[in-house]
């Protein structure tokens, strides 16, 4: 082979390997934002959707090629479709259904619970999903709705403040979702947290590797994982959000393999929504698979009651009987615990 042709070659190789790596952040640019083409997508009518929601729609192909054609009940079309039925005013359902606005400190951190600290990364999502209860938020510095890229918060800043803080056991990375951040940014953040000697853990909360699995590129599980070669001190856990079986494809499970062999503990939380999952078989069958995919169901979360998301509530009495079934049907286990979120409270609240 002469020189010309492996020079090629290895450009053609490193091509791939880079298109690879910033494959996700081509899938959210290209995810579909007009609610009237989705309905033309799959094949259904837009009667009843408002076409210029202002929450706006966001919805990547991926998950997009996981919703039934022709079936406006899908359950996750319903967690992605904007309904008529989100202009609805119903009493108790507000902007800040937790009271966070207001409580964000100008370093992007909330201190609610005791020995963690809450880092809201960012606005940005990989998804819109009409039941989000920060749909309303304004976070500072951040462009409203805005995607990839958002990172308003300083990693050596919030280090400095933890460290200041020895009760501050825990550094939990939410949003928006936090594996919106390109690997750099998310690198240099962990870095710096796991810098701070009183920080034993750090949690990261997300749905982007049930929404966009292709975002769990090589270099990102590269320095995400517990193994010992990545010579951390803090122990990683990922809590993924996850609301149907119908959203673990084979996909899915690959990526969820490559985070267990990364070492990182994987947890699971659910909301609790109307007509998606608010059924013995498809809880049943949800937890089973997390389950068997090597994730432990967590929480069953009550819906809090943001403005918009009426349409979505469970009753808590529904909740309860459902989880006195599931604990008949699954072992111990398996069954997550079903909290609430009450607004001024240092926890959550155990429902079941
Ligand atoms: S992924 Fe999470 S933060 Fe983002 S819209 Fe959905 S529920 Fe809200």
């Amino acid at each position: 082979m002469n020189n010309r042709i492996k020079q090629n070659n290895l450009k053609t190789f490193v091509d791939i390997v880079e298109d690879r790596s910033h494959l996700w952040k081509k899938i959210v640019a290209e995810a579909v934002r007009d609610p009237a083409e989705l309905c033309r997508r799959l094949d259904i009518s837009n009667e009843n959707v408002d076409l210029n929601p202002d929450f706006p729609m966001l919805v990547p192909e991926p998950f997009l090629q996981r919703i039934k054609p022709g079936d406006p009940l899908d359950p996750l079309l319903l967690q992605v479709l904007p309904r008529k039925e989100e202009s609805a005013v119903s009493p108790g359902f507000t902007t800040d259904p937790v009271g966070e606005n207001g409580n964000l400190s100008p370093e992007g951190t909330l201190s609610k619970y005791h020995g963690r600290s809450l880092i809201v990364t960012g606005k940005a999502c990989s998804i819109h999903c009409r039941f989000c209860f920060r749909r309303h938020l304004p976070f500072p510095g951040i462009e409203k709705n805005s995607i990839a890229g958002s990172f308003c918060i300083d990693p050596e800043t919030i280090a400095a403040q933890f460290e200041a803080d020895p009760t501050i056991h825990e550094a939990i990375l939410s949003g928006g979702d936090p594996l919106m951040l390109s690997d750099r940014q998310l690198k240099d953040l962990i870095f710096h947290l796991d810098q701070v000697p009183g920080i034993q853990r750090i949690r990261i909360h997300t749905r982007m590797p049930i929404i966009i699995p292709q975002r769990l590129t090589e270099n990102l599980l590269s320095f995400l994982g517990n193994n010992k070669r990545y010579g951390k001190a803090a122990k990683m856990i990922m809590v993924l959000h996850v609301n149907h079986p119908n959203e673990l494809d084979s996909r899915v499970s690959q990526s969820i393999e490559e985070l267990i062999d990364s070492g990182c503990i994987l947890l699971s939380q659910t909301v609790l929504l109307r007509q998606v999952n608010d059924s013995l078989p498809v809880l049943a069958e949800l937890f089973e698979r997390l389950i068997d995919l090597g994730i432990m169901p967590y929480y069953l979360h009550q819906l809090d009651r943001v403005a918009g998301a009426t349409h979505f509530e469970v009753s808590p009495e529904k909740g309860c009987d459902l989880i006195t079934k599931l604990r008949t049907r699954l072992p111990g286990y398996a069954v997550p615990r079903y909290v609430r979120e009450i607004s001024g409270e240092p926890g959550k609240v155990v429902l079941k």
